[in-house]
């Protein structure tokens, strides 16, 4: 067994966080990840692209899974995305050094807050995380809204078409902030580069590296502190108390998902950011085969779907529906009759959408009705989802709202059956203590996006809070670690 002063499970959001505070802190750390690490090189070729897609596409898949190209046959590879098909949803997360950050649409967007105070607990104090944490998160990161020069040009027709019409029609809309680098992008648009987000590549991740993901933010100075080791291609596959700390198995794989070894852990200190499904997965089989039994009744429960919707519309003025990522602009129609909802225009590449049709995430409130159950014939997990649910369906019918006051185009799909932002499974505060500290284990933390208690991120998308809510749970954890 290997020792380690402190050992992170997976390095999205949560887990980047947590490796850099506990590295500055001089906590020797190990972080285990599942998937590859992805360079951006000169090259600009380290991911997939639409146009012809592989096994870099998806996570251990013969298939691709991304929305609107799924099915295609691919070379099985420890690719990029992976859909967790639920009972009721389909979840999408990002693999690899980095998790979601290098998948993502890059928006880091801060909830209002009277819809903060519907989604999370009272005793979350909004003002403190809007003067410390929400800002901590923004300026590691790097954030800027898109640049006027940027939105005019002929790619963002899609980004200015949203904000005209809502414009038109009285419902709010402006642009918000994204972890980019807008002079990337503007070499993408000048073609000095190849074109990749301009040309709504992102799901696959960017090859023109633009997005400040987090192996390039948090994760690089991380490891820059000499106290934070980052291990790819390690698939942890059970977590146990022994009395002394916590036991990690794990499988060493290669870049096909072989196994290579298997082999343990052990440490005092264990955070777990597997993800919202990941970390909800491992700790419920984790009770349910006893190797933590003490574990709460809420561990597995109050799981939300974020109040994700995949809108397609058609019958607009000239949208280029392929092309102008990343969102740059969103819609909010906060104050919706039917329920609260915004929106932001997704380009959907290679999907082979005519002119005038414009493919959208909208984004609502809760409910946390999603659970985790355990099935001891086939020893595994399974997330179920209450699709018909009317606090769900009401999150389309709000959608429909906004839609008829725009007065514009016409909707071709809805769809709330995929979600690209789990939320839940390990309520903060029910599940843990008020920061991330499990009850009944000491020395054991979760610290990613299955700590969101109410089921969304309150009409936003959630990476900022989650990012933000693990800094919070460092601040008041790292202490107790160093002070011993
Ligand atoms: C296509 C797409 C676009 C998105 N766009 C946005 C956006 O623009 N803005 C936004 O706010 N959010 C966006 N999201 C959501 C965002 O990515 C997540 O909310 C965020 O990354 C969650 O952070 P996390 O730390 O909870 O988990 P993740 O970022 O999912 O990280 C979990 C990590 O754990 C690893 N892992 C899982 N299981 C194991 C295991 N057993 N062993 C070892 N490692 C493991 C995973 O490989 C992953 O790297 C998007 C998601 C997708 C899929």
């Amino acid at each position: 067994m290997i020792e380690t002063e402190a050992l992170v499970v997976g390095s999205g959001f949560g887990g980047a966080v947590a490796a850099l505070r506990l590295g500055e802190a001089g906590v020797q750390t190990v972080v285990l990840e599942r998937g590859r690490r992805w360079p951006v090189t000169d090259a600009h070729d380290t991911f997939a692209t639409y146009g012809a897609p592989d096994g870099r596409a998806a996570w251990l898949s013969p298939v691709t899974v991304a929305p609107a190209q799924e099915g295609l046959p691919i070379d099985v590879y420890a690719g990029v995305l992976e859909r967790v098909k639920g009972n009721g949803v389909d979840v999408l997360t990002g693999v690899g050094v980095g998790g979601g950050s290098l998948v993502y649409n890059t928006v880091l967007y801060q909830p209002r807050r009277d819809l903060f105070a519907r989604a999370f607990p009272a005793w979350l104090d909004y003002d403190e995380l809007d003067d410390v944490w929400w800002p901590k998160v923004r300026e590691a990161v790097g954030v800027a809204e898109m640049p006027a020069d940027v939105l005019a040009h002929e790619h963002y027709r899609g980004q200015r078409v949203l904000l005209e019409e809502a414009g038109a029609a009285g419902i709010p809309a402006r642009l918000f902030e994204l972890g980019l680098d807008w002079d990337v992008i503007r070499a993408e648009l000048a073609g000095t580069i190849p074109p990749s987000l301009i040309a709504g590549e992102i799901w696959y991740g960017s090859n023109s590296g633009a997005k400040r993901s987090l192996d390039r933010t948090y994760l690089a100075r991380a490891e820059a502190t000499g106290h934070v080791e980052v291990l790819p291609l390690h698939v942890v596959t059970d977590v146990r108390e022994n009395g002394t700390g916590y036991v990690v198995a794990f499988n060493e794989i290669d870049d096909n998902g072989r196994v290579l070894a298997r082999r343990e852990f052990h440490t005092r200190h264990l955070f777990l950011a597997a993800g919202s499904v990941g970390t909800s997965k491992l700790l419920v089989r984790a009770r349910e085969t006893g190797a933590l039994p003490k574990l709460a009744e809420s561990v597995g429960t109050r799981w939300g779907a974020n109040g994700d919707l995949v809108i397609i519309r058609s019958g607009l003025p000239p949208t280029g529906p392929s092309e102008g990522g990343p969102a740059g602009a969103v819609l909010e129609d906060l104050d919706n009759p039917v329920a609260p909802i915004a929106m932001a225009a997704m380009p959907v590449p290679q999907a082979g959408m005519p002119e005038g049709f414009m493919g959208l995430i909208g984004m609502g409130l809760g409910p946390p009705k999603g659970t985790f159950g355990y099935d001891g014939r086939t020893d595994s997990v399974s997330l179920t989802w209450p699709s018909g649910d009317p606090e769900v369906t009401v999150i389309a019918d709000g959608a429909r709202s906004t839609f008829e006051r725009l007065g514009t185009g016409k909707v071709e799909a809805i769809d709330p059956g995929t979600t690209g932002h789990p939320c839940g499974g390990v309520p903060l505060g029910m599940a843990t203590d008020e920061y991330g500290r499990v009850n009944g284990y000491p020395g054991l933390y979760v610290v990613d996006g299955a700590l969101v208690p109410g089921g969304s991120a309150a009409c936003t998308n959630p990476a900022l809070t989650i990012g933000a809510l693990a800094e919070r749970a460092m601040a008041s954890i790292v202490p107790d670690i160093v002070e011993g």
